[in-house]
């Protein structure tokens, strides 16, 4: 409502300049007809329209607003109108159709001023009021001239009283409008905030399972089964999961960036150095496609001001499409460029490839969600159209920006900008992207003792499975409390984040360390504070769903580490 109000009135510099205007303009008609009147006459009128009008000014919320659901009195702008309309007596001059003329063409500026001043409040049809009283004297004269005049005079007041009434009509439709469109906006963003704040909380939730199923698969995989027919089954129920665990994934990180419960941790990352990485985890899927993957300047320090996962990961997107789209045998060229962002220094990361190109139409709708422009059939194989809707909420938490530079039948280059920074702390490699063992080999020697300490059921069931395949035998603890009691049959224990209880999966992985335990955490939580929380006591975690190969590949290291951690 406030806003509403506020929509009629004029600034207040504006309010101020209408005031002198105003106050200006009747000591200038007042000086007019000195002379020609009696001047205690023509003082009379300057007198008590210039009082009249200050104290419609002061009176009213022109000057001054009032206060939110204070209604301004409308009275005082009928009474100055009134008092305007006086003229008909004070500055009529008998006899002299010059002064009459002048008379007029004065009160018709002050009514079209009082019409279009658009203050919050004021009835527009006051302006009619101030012509009306003259022209009914120049009509009361009965001569065809002053008829004329008078006629004329009521005309224009109408003309003006309706003009003005249909303005504010206008105005008003226009404010409901624009009241109605931004409760709209409002609604859908706090539907939209609400929903990915309930896909954020459901994240743990709905990758408890995703993981369970996982691992009983990868369980049934390596039982060797004999028939074609369940061999295919199993197949098929493990690239279902891939698919699965693949969308769950992207489409909880989105949900997430939306609700502002994934935040950046920033570093200085070593842009060559990332950019090797990058390269080096995606060379085999090059290789199989004759693709040469040429990073560019390899050598050179440049550091960037972003979180290393979250750049990371958006590279690695950019350039799994630049491997996707690329033809056979030809180049993927990374490379580092200088650039400004927002006026400051900052590096351009850039992939190029030698693929189809994107239309110009097409560029920008590539980043919205679920935009696929080679993919007509969806195939979950090709990917779901999010990777470049998460690579471009990355760098926009991180301060940064994506761009597109492409032309059908010319290739793509993505562009990855982001500020600059100095040499720092250069970033840890984060266990998450490590990549998986190729062969799930038996580990331990079988009598290994493994303490898992994980609330789910499923999920317990499924890991000691896997587990009891790789060699190692499973003590299942379902809390905090029964681990601590459990801990000294075993010398590994892999501890789920969040359990029933006081205490968390870190407090309990901290204390069986200091019992000498070799500990490993894992998560269906993707917080970045709990990365921070597990890097900073130097403890490896598992995001939930974690890969077999990746579990498989976590508990070699462990296990062979010397004990102490
Ligand atoms: P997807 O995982 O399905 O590839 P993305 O969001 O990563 O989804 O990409 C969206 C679409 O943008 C792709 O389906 C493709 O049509 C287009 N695209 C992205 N990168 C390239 C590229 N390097 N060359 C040609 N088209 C591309």
């Amino acid at each position: 409502m406030q806003a509403m109000k506020d929509a009629g009135r004029l600034e207040p510099y504006l309010a101020w300049l209408t005031f002198a205007v105003f106050r200006g303009g009747e000591v200038l008609i007042a000086g007019m007809f000195w002379g020609a009147l009696p001047n205690w006459m023509v003082i009379t009128w300057w007198a008590i329209v210039a009082v009249s009008g200050s104290c419609a000014d002061l009176l009213t919320d022109t000057l001054f607003p009032k206060g939110p659901g204070v209604a301004a009195p409308v009275w005082p702008f009928w009474f100055n109108a009134v008092c305007f309309g006086t003229a008909a007596f004070f500055l009529y001059v008998p006899g002299n159709l010059g002064y009459q003329g002048v008379l007029n063409v004065s009160l018709l500026c002050v009514a079209a001023l009082m019409a279009l001043q658009s203050v919050g409040g004021a009835p527009r049809l006051v302006a009619a009021v101030v012509l009306v009283p003259t022209s009914l004297r120049y009509l009361a004269e009965g001569d065809r001239i002053h008829i004329l005049l008078g006629l004329g005079g009521i005309m224009i007041s109408a003309g003006l009283a309706a003009v003005a009434h249909q303005a504010k009509q206008m105005l008003e439709e226009q404010r409901r409008l624009r009241e109605r469109a931004e409760r709209a906006v409002e609604a859908v963003a706090s539907v939209n905030l609400a929903k990915a704040r309930f896909f954020a909380a459901a994240s743990h939730d709905l990758r408890q399972p995703v993981h369970a199923i996982g691992l009983y698969a990868e369980f049934l995989r390596g039982l060797q089964v004999q028939q074609p027919q369940q061999r295919q089954a199993l197949e098929g129920i493990r690239q279902a999961w891939h698919s699965l665990d693949k969308l769950l994934g992207e489409v909880l990180d989105l949900t997430k960036l939306d609700a502002n419960a994934m935040q950046p941790q920033f570093q200085s990352v070593d842009v060559s150095a990332l950019l090797r990485d990058v390269a080096q985890q995606h060379a085999a899927a090059a290789q199989n496609r004759q693709i040469a993957l040429v990073v560019i300047g390899g050598d050179r320090l440049r550091y960037v001001r972003a979180d290393p996962l979250m750049l990371q990961r958006a590279v690695a997107n950019v350039l799994t499409n630049a491997i996707k789209f690329s033809p056979e045998g030809s180049r993927i060229a990374m490379l580092s460029r200088r650039s400004r962002l927002d006026g400051r220094d900052a590096w351009r990361i850039q992939i190029r490839d030698a693929g189809p190109g994107i239309a110009e139409s097409e560029q920008e709708r590539i980043f919205d969600e679920f935009i696929q422009t080679q993919n007509t059939a969806r195939q979950s194989a090709q990917g779901f159209g999010l990777g470049l809707a998460i690579v471009k909420r990355f760098c926009a938490v991180m301060g940064g920006a994506i761009q597109v530079h492409s032309r059908p039948g010319r290739g793509t280059t993505m562009n990855i900008i982001l500020a600059s920074a100095p040499v720092g702390e250069v970033a840890v490699r984060d266990p998450e992207m490590v990549a998986p063992a190729a062969s799930l080999t038996r580990i331990g020697a079988g009598d290994d003792q493994i303490l898992l300490v994980e609330d789910d059921p499923h999920v317990a069931g499924g890991m000691s499975l896997l587990m009891n395949e790789w060699g190692f035998n499973v003590c299942h603890a379902e809390s905090a409390v029964e681990a601590l009691q459990l801990e000294h049959q075993a010398t590994l224990a892999l501890c789920d984040v969040r359990m029933p209880g006081e205490m968390s999966g870190i407090d309990l992985a901290i204390e069986l360390r200091t019992r000498g335990m070799r500990v490993m955490l894992m998560s269906g939580e993707t917080e970045s504070a709990l990365r921070e929380q597990a890097r900073a006591e130097s403890l490896t975690l598992l995001v939930k769903p974690v890969a077999p190969a990746a579990l498989h590949d976590a508990l070699k290291t462990l296990w062979m580490q010397d004990g102490q951690g």
